[in-house]
């Protein structure tokens, strides 16, 4: 803030204390107090749109004695009450800050770190808005790419292009099976262990019976039990859900009237 600024900061906080007034009554006092002020207060921006500071609003929280703070019943508003607001709000933007990439040649790294380290400086004074690419990447972003994200690399769910995954089926036709039954609505064996050759989950069965798996190729197919299992585990979810879905509708009755409906053989 310059002279103008913290002459008009001052004014206002004539506006809401005496002792302010008074003290800007007198000229040489008054001269006195706006430099003491201006040298202070240099590195803090009167206003910066962008970001909601405002250095008339820190004086104003300073005598709307929040929390139970009761300093302005004692003392007139001072520097540091403004910088004690101002700290806080500037952390805030560093925070957002993400340092872009500077114009400079970076072949020149003096010119390079210079800028780099200017535009800090001006988003730390309040001369710049915080570059903000993590903005781009908020919370609710993150979750979007979290789920998109969860399916990668293992899993029944196919995460690439169904173009690309067409092209690609020849050179692995595991997955090409996996993600056509699947898609047919077929259990999903690859989802469990394999009790004949021991592969691990998501991992295509072996051929062969050598020792350690030395050598053992992968087979295009699971073995039949790995399927068995995937089918009863699947039956067991849907007798599950059943089950429930059963619960969830039989509306609570009377003991008699429960004994009677299902005493008549609609049991399944
Ligand atoms: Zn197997």
């Amino acid at each position: 803030m310059i002279d103008e600024h913290i002459a008009a900061l001052l004014a206002y906080a004539g506006r809401l204390d005496s002792r302010v007034r008074r003290t800007l009554a007198d000229p040489a006092q008054s001269a006195r107090t706006i430099a003491d002020w201006t040298a202070a207060l240099a590195d803090v921006p009167a206003t910066l749109p962008d970001t909601g500071w405002d250095a008339s609003h820190a004086v104003r929280r300073y005598y709307e004695q929040r929390n139970n703070d009761r300093s302005a019943q004692f003392r007139a508003v001072e520097p540091h009450d403004v910088l004690a607001a101002w700290a806080p709000h500037r952390g805030e933007l560093m925070n957002r800050h993400t340092d872009p990439v500077p114009a400079a040649d970076p072949d020149d790294p003096e010119a390079w770190r210079e800028e780099l380290l200017g535009t800090r400086a001006a988003v730390a004074h309040g001369h710049m808005p915080p570059a903000q690419y993590r903005a781009e990447i908020n919370t609710a972003g993150q979750k979007r790419l979290a789920s998109l994200m969860s399916g990668v690399g293992r899993g029944p769910r196919r995460y690439m292009p169904a173009e690309v995954a067409e092209q690609l089926a020849d050179y692995r036709p595991t997955r090409a099976a996996r993600e056509a039954a699947v898609a047919a609505g077929l259990p999903d064996a690859y989802a469990h262990k394999c009790s004949w050759c021991g592969a691990a989950p998501d991992e295509p069965c072996r051929t062969g019976y050598r020792r350690h798996g030395k050598g053992r190729g992968h087979r295009a197919t699971p073995h039949p039990c790995r399927t068995d299992t995937a089918a009863r585990a699947a039956e067991q979810d849907e007798d599950e859900q059943q089950r429930l879905a059963r619960l969830m509708s039989t509306p609570p009755a009377p003991r008699e009237t429960r004994a009677r409906h299902t005493s008549g053989g609609a049991h399944r």
